[in-house]
């Protein structure tokens, strides 16, 4: 059944996007597979099978929920990361099914051990270490009060890691902040050692810091919008680029979103066309419908600015985006057709619609974008 739209993965793209990252991270780093916000909006069941063939078995998700999707569709023996919320229950069961997941107080840590103890298993843990996001984590008091209490109760945590998070890698405007970040971090992770508690992995790299700062990759990259084809931002890129003389991009994107035209119109000029006065024909127009709106993650912001592709021509979002319609100026194409292909995002003929063109016009983050995709559109996978 084809309901409004599809989204379609493409397994080449994917391969190339890891073999990229594992060439640029080094073998002996780890790379853990962001899949939260439904694996930026390309569906988690269906990328995970792509990922392990591609060799993936970390992944770090933000809600337990997510987590148990990913557990539900691992063929292979993998880790979980929860990097954040889980509920007191979801902590028990975190720990039954060897789900990995972040403290950041004291109050998770006395959790774990509680619930590990009633279960008489290890918890595993990542500490992260509060470095000056003024987000999450622990300060250097509650971490000494951590390093206290696990010593105490050294039979039921495990310290799978040892991490922070950078405030903001992919903007050079944040250089100073991060470089306080990680001397921080480092004071930090001394602390640690000294007490002979040595986490398995340490880790505080995204897919900027990665790039941006190499001696933040550390055991082991969270890696998450690389994976899916894009760059963290412009300035990310064109790091990258400095630095390479083919001045090509390495990455692809893996996401494909298209619809079709369900009703065609022609409109006078003068006419006013969909809600208001926002759009008035200056010519005689053929309109087309296509059957997505901002329910559907096409954001109203787009009105009068959006375009799709159609029949390899690209074209103009008219009046304002609905609830669940699009209304297209398709005067440009021959012909146009009710059921003929529109893309949203992703190729057509020699054309791209690309989510940072998108983004541009709309004034959202790539990752917005991706994250608004709605659960409900079908995804498919496309592997020749
Ligand atoms: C989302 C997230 C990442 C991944 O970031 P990308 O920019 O997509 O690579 C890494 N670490 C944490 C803590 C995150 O929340």
């Amino acid at each position: 059944m084809f309901d409004h739209s599809i989204i379609t993965l493409n397994e080449e793209s994917v391969k190339n996007n890891i073999k990229f990252l594992r060439k640029k991270l080094g073998n002996t780093i780890k790379i853990s597979a962001v899949v939260k916000a439904n694996a930026y909006g390309h569906g988690i069941e269906q990328i995970i099978p792509i990922f392990e063939k591609n060799g993936i078995d970390h992944y770090a998700v933000f809600y337990y929920s997510e987590a148990i999707r990913v557990y539900n569709c691992i063929t292979k023996p993998s880790t979980i990361m929860v990097m954040g919320y889980l509920c007191d229950e979801s902590i028990r069961d975190a720990i039954l099914k060897e789900i990995e997941f972040f403290v950041f107080n004291i109050e998770r840590l006395n959790l774990a051990i509680k619930y590990a103890k009633e279960l008489n298993l290890k918890a595993k843990i990542h500490l992260e270490a509060e470095t000056g996001m003024n987000r999450s984590g622990l300060n250097i008091e509650e971490l000494n009060m951590a390093i206290n209490i696990i010593k105490e109760n050294k039979a039921f945590i495990e310290i799978s890691g040892f991490c922070t998070h950078l405030a903001g890698a992919e903007s050079v405007s944040n250089h100073l902040r991060i470089q306080n970040q990680l001397k921080k971090y480092k004071k930090m992770l001394t602390i640690l050692e000294v007490n002979n508690l040595n986490p398995t992995y340490k880790h505080v790299a995204n897919s900027a810091a990665a790039i941006v700062y190499p001696k933040t990759k550390m055991d082991l990259v969270r890696v998450g919008i690389m994976l899916y084809g894009f760059w963290s931002s412009s300035e990310v890129f064109i790091h990258y680029l400095n630095a390479h003389q083919d001045k090509l991009d390495p990455l692809k994107r893996v996401l494909r979103w298209n619809s079709q035209i369900m009703a065609i119109k022609e409109v006078k000029s003068g006419e006013f066309v969909g809600y208001g006065i926002s759009y008035q024909a200056q010519k005689n127009i053929t309109t087309a419908l296509v059957p997505i709106g901002y329910s559907l993650g096409y954001n109203r912001s787009l009105s009068n600015k959006g375009y799709v592709l159609i029949q390899g021509c690209r074209c103009s979002v008219i009046g304002v985006v609905n609830m669940n319609m699009i209304i297209i100026d398709v005067s440009n194409v021959n012909d146009p057709k009710v059921g003929d292909e529109v893309v949203l995002i992703g190729k057509q003929a020699d054309l791209e619609i690309k989510v940072s063109a998108f983004s541009e016009l709309s004034d959202e983050l790539n990752y917005e974008i991706l994250a608004h995709l709605p659960e409900s559109i079908i995804r498919t996978v496309k592997n020749q």
